[in-house]
């Protein structure tokens, strides 16, 4: 056949087939494993961001829990938004859409992040592109009339470096989370809670405007004034309706230094009152009181000082020790107070009168003195040296609720002195502390109590276990949720994971059920995003 072409013609049909060749081959060395992607994506130029060599797939199913791992079929490096854009538009308009899941840092712990047979957008992948890149300045702030200070920092920045940056200008965020390892698209898709929420709501309370790529691939900026249903849906909204590549948070002056206290108790009922009573307390001037207020368990199987935070002193561990074995259980009650050079001679007495009356035992009074960013960052020193150990990356079979007010002592008397005693596992940090109801936007898709309490309670246990006994602490786990729907304690998950749609119609309640239906309808018809929270995609 060659013979029939003149040279030219027959030179340029070789040189197409090769070239086809050479891409076809690239192509089925690029998604050996992706039989469920769609023909147009390899023909598409955001193919050349798609990867599936073993150790990005790897990656990417896998997540801090280490308990779920769903293989995606390849992983997505986006350089711009745009390429976003494209990826999620490309699975809408094929005629069998693909799944598409943001991971941040993966610090889910049940496959929330993950994609089987579709695509994992790699956030982290996305961020140190933009670092490459120059002209990107991916966090920025400003002033405005009207608002006062914000921050435009994108969906796939961390926590820590968007602090360090408003720093700079002697600003900072008001919420945080415990960690700040964690990126602003994931938390965000949660809700953001610490110890500084009952004061001033979870991280989504301070979000004043969002860029969303929605599953349909548009690109939408939201605010409670325009496209609200966008913004409120995906604010709480387990990465269901939209990726989030920029968030618009508030900002006031950041404090220097921060006074922070621990106090022991044994009395559970002094203790939730003490720090009810601390959550509506105002300090010397109104806009005092705490900016931080948390409390956890000490037991007798775990260690006086756990990994998230080295606090009492070697000399006074003998005495905590035999006070956790009298009582089985102490409550050590942690609060914080912010100050700088204004309010530096002030704030003891602060202290002193926020504290005054409280019922803590008399002589277990702990406090510290440090820094703003040694404060805020105070895990981080925790996780390295479990890094070092290599006990970072085992199961972490955690379990986060929300339990209303007017149960919490229940809730002692059954999980905390029985269920949690009697199979003697837990050794890591349980937490407990209350917010106020009427910090949360209900419009919100994140998920509270329905009770009618002003307070709630969030109850962290947040475990570590080997590859062999991680069952052990599910068991745990499920046995907890059993005394509570026996007892009637109507709870909500935190970080909430689910496997029915029934069981997730109860988690959300049948209203607020209804409206994030109508809000998956619309922003992602063909149920494209965020397959591993196993909401509409449970099988
Ligand atoms: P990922 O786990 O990667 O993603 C979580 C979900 O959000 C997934 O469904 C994902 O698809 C989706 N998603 C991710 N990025 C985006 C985006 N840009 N747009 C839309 N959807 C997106 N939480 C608290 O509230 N308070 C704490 O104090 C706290 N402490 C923690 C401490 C540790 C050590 C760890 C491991 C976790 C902690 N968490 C805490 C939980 C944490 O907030 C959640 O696990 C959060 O999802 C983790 O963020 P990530 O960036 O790793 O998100």
């Amino acid at each position: 056949m060659a013979e029939n072409y003149p040279f030219p013609i027959y030179f340029i049909l070789l040189i197409i087939t090769i070239t086809r060749l050479i891409s076809t081959v690239g192509k089925t060395e690029q998604w050996k494993s992706s039989s469920s992607l769609p023909i147009e994506l390899s023909s598409n130029k955001i193919s050349q961001n798609l990867i599936n060599n073993p150790k990005a797939i790897e990656k990417a199913s896998s997540d801090y829990g280490n308990l779920v791992h769903d293989l995606p079929a390849a992983v997505f490096n986006p350089t711009t938004v745009n390429d976003i854009v494209s990826l999620i538009k490309l699975s809408f308009n094929s005629s069998v859409p693909f799944h598409i899941a943001a991971r941040g840092q993966g610090h889910s712990t049940r496959g929330q992040a993950m994609a089987r047979d579709g695509v994992v957008i790699d956030m982290k992948e996305f961020r140190e592109n933009n670092k490459k890149n120059k002209n990107v300045d991916n966090i920025k702030v400003f002033e405005d009339t009207k608002v006062g200070y914000y921050v435009d920092v994108g969906g796939e920045e961390l926590w820590i470096d968007f602090l360090y940056k408003t720093l700079e200008y002697g600003l900072a965020p008001v919420s945080y989370t415990d960690y700040l390892y964690l990126t602003i698209g994931g938390t965000l898709s949660n809700a953001g809670i610490s110890g500084q929420t009952f004061r001033y709501g979870p991280q989504i309370s301070s979000v004043h405007q969002l860029d969303v790529v929605t599953g349909k691939g548009e690109f939408v900026t939201c605010s409670k004034e325009n496209n609200s249903e966008l913004f409120h849906g995906v604010l709480g909204g387990l990465g269901q309706f939209g990726i989030i590549t920029r968030a618009r948070i508030a900002l006031e002056p950041a404090p220097k230094r921060v006074k922070w206290v621990r106090l022991l108790y044994s009395d559970f009922g002094a203790f939730t009152k003490d720090q009810e009573r601390l959550i509506s307390m105002k300090g010397i001037n109104k806009n005092s009181g705490l900016d931080y207020l948390e409390g956890m368990l000490l037991m007798h199987q775990g260690p006086i000082n756990n990994w998230r935070s080295s606090f009492f002193p070697l000399s006074d561990h003998h005495r905590i020790l035999s006070l956790v074995t009298q009582h089985r259980v102490l409550y050590c009650l942690e609060i914080a107070k912010y100050y700088d050079h204004h309010s530096e001679n002030n704030v003891n007495k602060e202290i002193q009168v926020l504290l005054q009356g409280l019922s803590y035992i008399p002589g277990f009074y702990y406090e510290k003195n440090v820094s703003f960013v040694e404060f805020l960052n105070r895990v981080r020193s925790g996780e390295l040296k479990l890094q070092s150990q290599g006990l970072w990356d085992v199961p972490h079979p955690w379990l986060n609720m929300f339990i209303p007010k007017s149960r919490i002592l229940d809730f002692n008397s059954g999980v905390f002195m029985k269920i949690i005693q009697k199979r003697n596992i837990t050794t890591g940090p349980v937490l407990v502390y209350p917010m106020n109801r009427n910090k949360w936007d209900n419009k919100m898709s994140a998920t509270i109590p329905d009770d009618e309490d002003d307070i709630f309670y969030a109850v962290g246990f947040l475990h570590s276990s080997g590859f062999d006994n991680w069952k052990a602490f599910d068991a745990q786990n499920r046995e907890i949720l059993q005394y509570c729907n026996d007892a009637e304690i109507k709870y909500k998950l935190y970080l909430p994971h689910y496997s029915t749609q029934e069981e997730w119609t109860n988690h959300f309640g049948p209203k607020k059920w209804k409206t994030f239906l109508q809000r998956k309808y619309e922003f992602d018809p063909r149920m494209i995003l965020a397959p591993g929270q196993r909401i509409f995609n449970n099988n």
